[in-house]
């Protein structure tokens, strides 16, 4: 049987972010004897949070090295508590922080990873993953024989394990920090403020902005500054997530006076992310195949765009406004406003 090792580390506030949830939901529909590993600076809040979810113990790496991110550190509270464990099968959520270090620890364990999982189950005592390929065009089911196996789970894929809190008791798992671990030193954390941070995975709607939006009008002129407002107003109507077809970022890395909030990070599609919102707008964007792509897991899909001929007409969206999306995103957010 396997001994299934959910690892996950706290935040800067001792709690569990949702992606850590999600792995913990994932492990424990596997089956098989649950083990709980925290890494951070004090582990035993996140513990308490977690108390009831049926892990046979709590393996804890704490202490002020471990609480922000650093390879070395990192890498070797994740390798201790691994091998303390026992672990055959470690679900990691697929953070910025891990991310980084799986491979390494996988490596030093003698095991193997697979990254960006989208879902693991296990049927007749079989651990599978699924996977996507090429751009998210294949999905893949795959197994492993070689054990420890570490699988760093997307976020955004399983449920968040929800249960009362309660007392757990954490099994101190010490880690020998040698000096050299600690040459790297972590000065601060520079992260726009929180509204204005435009890309929201936890957004029920994805809003997308085209380079229309910088083209030449029908009166002759452009109106970037209008379409800035425009968008920037229905992002903190709705809260709604933003992405960007590649021309409109390209257009900002060529210097181009384009939207300010629009970086590379934005674009959805081929080259691009594929992100999972429940429903999707598209503006001023053609809809041509290489980003729609990006848009294969967003399930209602509507678009405006001046072209009754562009690509979302051509069955890439369940609706398409034929319209000027300046005209109909001033309205739409002056309903909106009104709370209409
Ligand atoms: C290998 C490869 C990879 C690629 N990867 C990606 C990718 O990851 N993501 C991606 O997005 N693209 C990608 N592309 C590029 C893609 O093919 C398109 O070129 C790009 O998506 C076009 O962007 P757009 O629709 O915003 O711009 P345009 O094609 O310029 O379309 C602008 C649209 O705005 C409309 N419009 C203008 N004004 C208004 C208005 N007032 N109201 C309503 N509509 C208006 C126009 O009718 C037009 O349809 C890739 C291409 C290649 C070759």
């Amino acid at each position: 049987m396997e001994t299934i090792l959910i690892l996950a580390h706290t935040e800067t506030d001792g709690s569990l972010a949702k992606p850590a949830l999600e792995a913990l939901s994932a492990a424990k529909a596997l089956g098989g004897a649950l083990v709980v590993g925290l890494v951070g600076e004090n582990v035993q809040a996140a513990a308490n949070c977690i108390a009831s979810c049926g892990a046979a113990k709590f393996l804890g790496v704490s202490g002020a090295d471990f609480s922000q991110a650093r390879y070395a550190t990192d890498a070797a509270a994740a390798e201790a508590i691994c091998k303390a464990a026992g672990a055959t099968i470690v679900i990691a959520p697929a953070t910025s922080r891990w991310n980084r270090v799986l491979a390494g620890v996988a490596h030093r364990l003698g095991g193997r990873t697979d990254t960006h999982v989208t879902a693991v189950s296990a049927a007749n005592g079989v651990v599978s993953i699924n996977r996507w390929y090429y751009r998210q065009r294949m999905e893949a089911v795959l197994q492993r024989a070689q054990r420890p196996w570490v699988i760093a789970l997307e976020a955004g894929c399983c449920e968040a394990w929800k249960g009362a809190a309660g007392s757990a008791s954490v099994e101190v798992v010490t880690v020998n920090l040698t000096d050299a671990c600690k040459r790297t030193t972590v000065t601060g954390i520079r992260a726009p403020a929180a509204d204005q941070q435009t890309i929201r995975p936890d957004a029920n709607l994805l809003f997308v902005a085209g380079a229309g939006w910088t083209k030449t009008q029908p009166d002759g002129k452009a109106h970037t500054p209008e379409a800035e407002k425009l968008i920037l107003d229905f992002l903190r109507l709705t809260k709604a997530s933003l992405g960007s077809s590649k021309s409109l970022v390209d257009l900002s890395g060529e210097g181009q006076a384009v939207l300010s909030f629009m970086s590379h990070l934005h674009q959805i599609g081929q080259t691009g992310s594929t992100p999972r919102h429940l429903k999707g707008l598209s503006t001023c964007c053609h809809g041509e195949e290489p980003h729609t792509v990006g848009w294969r897991f967003v399930n209602e899909r509507r678009a405006i765009d001046l072209n009754p001929n562009c690509g979302w007409a051509r069955g890439k969206a369940d609706v398409l406004y034929v319209a000027d999306a300046f005209a109909v995103m001033a309205k739409v957010n002056e309903l909106i406003a009104a709370g209409k």
